[in-house]
């Protein structure tokens, strides 16, 4: 665990992240933050096809990039999920994840994002379906999900308050408090993408 809870606008790899890149085990360079893709909420047992979204069905399985439904019982909607750059604010480390719906509130959800009726003030509760990679078991933690007036997935604050659990779970304070660049680095290496390198030789 980081330590250090300073700017990451004074750490110099920010810098150079943003402006050089770098190098990753994937074969490519990476010029600043890119977001992490989750495919599907835990639980999909179906293909790794996506339907259109436009095709939606509330009853039995499906699974579009934005929405999944699971028996017709379980609903699921893609949210991001940022964690703070700490002092780089808006700049974000950003999943998109799979939230967890009421039937009614995914039905109130998809059809403002279908008539576009995005409101800021729209609100509701979500659970986190998908353990995060680089955390400790995050499936279920409790959240809230807001519109946004983009047009892109709601965005998912989690908090934990349901039912007493995971009210200590580190992503709640990440999320809050921010993260430094090791850290950043952790979360990116948790996804195949290495980018942190053995301390090299200056001279
Ligand atoms: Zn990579």
């Amino acid at each position: 665990m980081e330590t250090n809870t300073g700017s990451v606008l004074d750490d110099p790899r920010w810098h150079t992240f943003n402006s050089q890149g770098f190098d990753c085990s994937c074969g490519e360079r990476h010029v600043g933050l890119f977001a992490i893709h989750l495919h599907h909420p835990l639980g999909w047992q179906g293909g790794d096809d996506y339907a259109a979204d436009t095709d939606l069905t509330l009853d039995g399985n499906f699974l579009s990039s934005n929405y999944c439904v699971l028996d017709g019982k379980f609903f699921a909607l893609r949210a991001r999920l940022p964690i703070q750059m700490r002092g780089a604010a808006p700049k974000s480390f950003m999943f998109t994840v799979w939230s967890s719906l009421d039937r009614m509130d995914f039905e109130a959800f998809t059809r403002d994002y279908r008539e576009g009726t995005l409101n800021k003030n729209n609100k509701v509760r979500a659970r986190l379906v998908n353990r995060v990679g680089g955390f400790p078991d995050s499936f279920n933690l409790m959240g809230t999900a807001f519109q946004d007036l983009d047009g892109g997935p709601p965005l998912l604050l989690v908090h934990g308050v349901q039912a007493g659990v995971n009210n200590e779970h580190p992503m709640i304070a990440e999320q809050r408090n921010g993260i430094g660049v090791d850290r950043m680095l952790e979360l990116f290496a948790a996804y195949g993408h290495e980018m942190r390198v053995p301390v090299a030789n200056s001279n």
